[in-house]
């Protein structure tokens, strides 16, 4: 893997959010902060078509310094909010989609969201992420004196997402861009409705969250998923083979090419999980999701995973567990 941009990648390991820069001809690169330590900016794009106008992918966290941070860059590359047409998010999240609303609302951005993740933010009603509750807890193992410490949320500051796509994306829909052809390609596991953009004559791939360059994606994090999450999500890392040669977009730290490498470094990791819970389960055939998940390696340790990273720490157990159980385990492990 070798990282394409130095002001990106130097700004990623500094934990700082770098400033507005050009990937390839007609593509900008636009950082959007958002409030997470661990995760400083969104990596937003802007793309210009053949008829000037600009069509945004991804972006970004809603905040008043965001859209004001996308007017300037705007300005910069000689448009204007005017000149904006569209405005495409690779999945719901509030750090990818957030933005669009405003977007839609103040300058008629026309907004695209898969037709999955869209039905996904419907099921969700008046909930501003995927919420757990006491039956997750049960169904888990978890003790009682241990729940109240699971019920906090990640998205403390988060609001709830009321946007409607104008434009549900479906695979294998052309985005409509003028002079260009990006073709959307289904990868569902971090969310169901999980987009990647490609531009093969540009050489480009944006992959949103479905592969970063500096940490392994969360799973099964938005919609209900046919089958296991884990077996899904890393069937849509090998569906990506095509881009192997193109150069990557990611939506957080930086820009890079060789993912083919990244491909099996992250399904490599997934595996060590499943393995890790197999060998638990060979053990403790009847263990509990929290019984595997207090056995598994943590980085934080599991007395280190608090609230909300115990939480999810345990929503990961269960995929793992369920790969193992339903028989996906064996036949991946045989390969
Ligand atoms: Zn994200």
């Amino acid at each position: 893997m070798q990282p394409t941009s130095t002001a990106l990648f130097d700004a990623n390991a500094a934990g700082r959010v770098p400033p507005l820069g050009q990937v390839a001809a007609g593509v900008w690169v636009l950082p959007q902060a958002m409030p997470n330590p661990q995760l400083p900016y969104t990596l937003s794009y802007l793309i210009v078509d053949a008829d000037d106008r600009v069509h945004v992918i991804d972006p970004g966290w809603d905040s008043d310094e965001n859209l004001a941070a996308l007017e300037e860059a705007l300005g910069v590359i000689g448009s204007s909010f005017d000149r904006v047409a569209s405005a495409t998010a690779t999945h719901l999240h509030h750090d990818h989609f957030g933005l669009a609303g405003r977007l839609q609302q103040a300058f008629g951005v026309r907004i695209g969201l898969s037709s999955v993740d869209q039905q996904a933010l419907d099921a969700q009603g008046s909930a501003p992420g995927p919420s757990f509750t006491a039956v997750d807890f049960d169904r888990w193992g978890v003790p009682d004196a241990e729940q109240a410490g699971l019920a906090d949320t990640f998205l403390a500051g988060a609001t709830v997402i009321e946007t409607r796509a104008d434009v549900l994306l479906q695979p294998v829909d052309r985005l409509d861009i003028p002079g260009r052809t990006i073709t959307v390609h289904a990868t569902p596991g971090h969310t169901a409705g999980s987009i990647c953009l490609a531009d093969s004559e540009a050489r480009l791939v944006f992959t949103g969250d479905h592969v970063l360059p500096m940490i392994f994606p969360g799973i099964g994090l938005g919609g209900r998923m046919p089958g296991n999450p884990v077996t899904t999500y890393i069937d849509s890392l090998s569906a990506l083979s095509e881009f192997d040669d193109v150069e990557v977009l990611p939506g957080h730290g930086y820009t890079f090419t060789g993912l083919a490498e990244r491909r099996a470094a992250t399904a490599a990791h997934h595996d060590r999980r499943t393995a890790e819970a197999a060998a638990v389960l060979g053990g403790h055939p009847d263990a509990s999701i929290w019984d595997v998940a207090s056995r598994l390696h943590w980085t934080a340790g599991w007395e280190g995973l608090r609230g909300p990273y115990r939480r999810s720490a345990l929503a990961q157990t269960e995929m793992h567990v369920g790969r193992v159980r339903n028989g996906d385990w064996e036949r991946y492990s045989a390969r």
